[in-house]
């Protein structure tokens, strides 16, 4: 065994105990072949299941491991908020390289467990390998849970449903643009994004949505899948894009930056959605209407994609 580095039995038992005691909806977690969870009752499952490759979607020179655990977790909490569904645990599979640092990997599950604690979910399971190369491959699953029928779709908008985002837009891209340049992290959106949980179970709850989406692409690509689901046509006002302040005036950023992990809903006529929901701003930025899926903003049809994360 190499200095800094544990058996792959070991690092389980240190994931284990860093994990705690199963807690809520987690009846049987770390340790057997299976985790148990237990769903509500009423309830039906989602789950999602999405990579988090070193080089790809973070970079040791650019996130802090405390950061990259914080953001590969919020990537599946985002999926699930996205749909108005409640966590019930969390899988991390992680293949590390032959020379990996011990002091990373305590950082990254540190970043996630942290996030994982504030957001009600437990880390119930996982793989550990080690890598074929010389990067740190990650996937994170999360199970969740949302009352029978009720979870949001991509596909529930409909013409004359008003479009709204939650938070600020711009700032992941902004952040990541310092980071480029040798400025390193600022603690914004990019190093600490906050899947919007509650928000989403709001809208579930409250029967404010048609549809929605998690803004992992950016803007200008989520609402277009949104589009496409549902068969609409958004229009959007330019001026009316809620900007984070690490956006600066830059609407391109707001429009096309990625991995902000806002809400993007739609919301029929007769709903009234209030200015703020779970304590997060809600923006009215558009309107759909009948007509091909695509995105218009101020009347022009947008072409450009949106994010292709640290590739840009
Ligand atoms: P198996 O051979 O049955 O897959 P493992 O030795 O891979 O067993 O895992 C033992 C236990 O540790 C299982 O409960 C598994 O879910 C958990 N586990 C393994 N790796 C991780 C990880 N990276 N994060 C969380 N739990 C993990
Ligand atoms: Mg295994």
């Amino acid at each position: 065994m190499a200095e800094g580095r544990i058996s792959e039995l070991a690092l389980i038992e240190r994931i284990r105990r860093g994990a705690g005691a199963p807690v809520g909806p987690v009846r049987v977690g770390i340790g057997d072949d299976c985790a148990i969870l237990a769903p509500p009752r009423g309830h039906e499952i989602l789950v999602t299941t999405d990579f988090f490759l070193e080089g790809r979607h973070f970079r040791q020179d650019w996130h802090t491991a405390e950061s990259a655990g914080h953001r590969c977790l919020a990537r599946g909490l985002s999926d699930l908020a996205a749909m108005g569904a409640r966590p019930l645990g969390a899988f991390l599979s992680l293949a590390l390289p032959r020379d990996y640092k011990m002091n990373w990997v305590d950082g990254f599950l540190q970043g996630l467990q942290t996030l994982a604690g504030r957001m009600g979910v437990a880390l119930a399971g996982g793989d550990t390998a080690q890598a074929p190369g010389a990067e740190i491959v990650a996937d994170i699953v999360l199970v969740g849970s949302a009352p029978k029928g009720r979870a949001l779709l991509r596909s529930g908008a409909r013409a004359g449903d008003r479009i709204f985002v939650t938070g600020a837009l711009g700032g992941a891209a902004g952040e990541l643009e310092r980071m480029a340049e040798g400025q390193g992290g600022c603690n914004g959106p990019q190093s600490w994004p906050e899947p919007r949980l509650k928000v989403g179970q709001a809208l579930v709850r409250r029967r404010l949505a048609s549809a929605a989406i998690d803004l992992s692409d950016g803007l200008s690509t989520d609402l277009l899948h949104l589009c496409q689901a549902s068969e609409v046509r958004a229009e959007i006002t330019g001026g009316s894009l809620p900007l984070h302040a690490l956006a600066g005036e830059r609407r391109e950023l707001g429009m096309h930056g990625g991995e902000d992990y806002e809400l993007l809903f739609t919301a029929g006529p007769e709903v009234k959605v209030p200015a703020q929901i779970s304590g997060v701003q809600a923006t009215e930025i558009g309107l759909m209407v009948a007509g091909d899926a695509g995105v218009f903003v101020d009347g022009e049809k947008l072409r450009r994609g949106g994010w292709e994360h640290l590739r840009g």
